[in-house]
C-alpha cells in the first residue's frame, strides 16, 4: 500500500512502512489533530467534498493551520488512485492532519486500508457516562478519540458492535463511531446537533433523502422514546445505513422504513463518488 505524508509544501507518496512522523508532532504528544475516515471502493471516494468541508470547519475551531488550495484533494485523490486496485471492493481512506511540531507546519498523512463490510443488524450497548453536548470538541473529528474507543472496546468485549451515548440531559446523542436514527409511526427521527454529536456526512446524506413518502425530523430523543421506537438504524461512512437489532435489553425488528432508507441511499449514492 502507498501512503501520502508531508508537511508545509513538501510531501508525496511513500510505501506505507516508510511513512514516519516525528515524536515532536503535536498530534502524537497531545492529540492536537483532526481526521476523516472515508469509504473507498475501487479507487473512488464517497462524499469527499463533505468530508473536506467538515475538516475545514473543525480546523478553524481548533486553529489548526491546514493546507490551503487543492492540496488535500490532491492527496486524497493520489492515495485513492494509487491503492484502488489493491483495496478492491471496500476500503477505508483515512486522512489525518495534525498541528505538527511546535511552531511548525501541519503534518498531513493519508492511508488506505482494506475494510470488511458490516454483517447483519448491529447490537448496541449503553455507555455508562454522559456525552458532554457543551464540549467544543463534540462536533469535531479530533484525533483525541480515546473516549469513543473506550466505549467501543467495552461494547466489543460484550459481543456488541457499537456503543450508545446519552448526553448530560439524558437524551440520545450518538454512537461511538456512528449517528443514530429511530423510526416512530413511519417517521424517521434523529437527534439535533445540539444533543452533542459529530455531524456525520452519512447522517447529512440520509437527511437529504427526505421525500413526500419519507418524513425525517431532528428532535431530542429521550430514553423512553428510544425504547418505544419501532425501528432503529445507524449511519457511518463505513457502514452506510445499518439496521440496529438491539440497544441494551431492547430488541428491534429490521423494519420497512429502514429498508426503504437503505434502498434510497443505495440509489442516490451512485451520483456522489469522486474519482474523483
Ligand atoms: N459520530 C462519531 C463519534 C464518529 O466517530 C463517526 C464516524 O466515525 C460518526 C458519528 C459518523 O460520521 P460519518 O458519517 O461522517 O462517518
Amino acid at each position: 500500500m502507498k501512503a501520502w505524508l508531508g508537511s508545509g509544501e513538501g510531501g508525496g507518496l511513500l510505501e506505507l512502512a516508510d511513512a514516519r512522523v516525528s515524536v515532536l508532532d503535536r498530534g502524537f504528544t497531545v492529540g492536537d489533530g483532526l481526521f476523516e475516515t472515508m469509504k473507498l471502493v475501487e479507487g473512488r471516494v464517497f462524499l469527499w467534498p463533505w468530508h473536506l468541508e467538515r475538516l475545514q470547519q473543525a480546523a478553524q475551531l481548533l486553529r489548526l493551520p491546514i493546507p490551503e488550495g487543492n492540496l488535500l484533494t490532491d492527496v486524497v485523490q493520489q492515495v485513492a488512485v494509487a491503492n484502488g486496485a489493491a483495496i478492491g471492493s471496500l476500503g477505508r481512506l483515512r486522512l489525518t492532519v495534525t498541528a505538527g511540531p511546535d511552531q511548525g507546519a501541519a503534518t498531513v498523512s493519508c492511508v488506505a486500508l482494506v475494510e470488511q463490510p458490516p454483517f447483519g443488524a448491529a447490537a448496541l450497548t449503553l455507555v455508562g457516562w454522559p456525552r458532554n453536548e457543551r464540549s467544543p470538541l463534540v462536533a469535531v473529528k479530533s484525533t483525541s478519540y480515546a473516549e469513543n474507543l473506550l466505549a467501543l472496546q467495552a461494547a466489543r468485549a460484550g459481543g456488541a458492535a457499537e456503543a450508545v451515548f446519552f448526553n448530560t440531559r439524558d437524551e440520545l446523542a450518538e454512537g461511538a463511531t456512528s449517528n443514530l436514527f429511530i423510526v416512530e409511526d413511519g417517521v424517521v427521527v434523529t437527534p439535533p446537533t445540539s444533543a452533542g454529536l459529530l455531524p456525520g456526512v452519512t447522517r447529512r446524506f440520509v437527511l437529504g433523502l427526505a421525500a413526500a413518502d419519507l418524513s425525517m425530523v431532528e428532535e431530542p430523543i429521550s430514553r423512553a422514546r428510544l425504547a418505544a421506537a419501532d425501528e432503529v438504524f445507524l449511519t457511518s461512512s463505513l457502514q452506510d445505513v445499518r439496521a440496529v437489532g438491539s440497544v441494551g435489553d431492547r430488541s428491534y425488528p429490521l423494519g420497512p422504513v429502514t429498508s426503504l432508507v437503505q434502498d434510497r441511499f443505495a440509489r442516490a449514492a451512485s451520483a456522489s463518488w469522486c474519482w474523483c
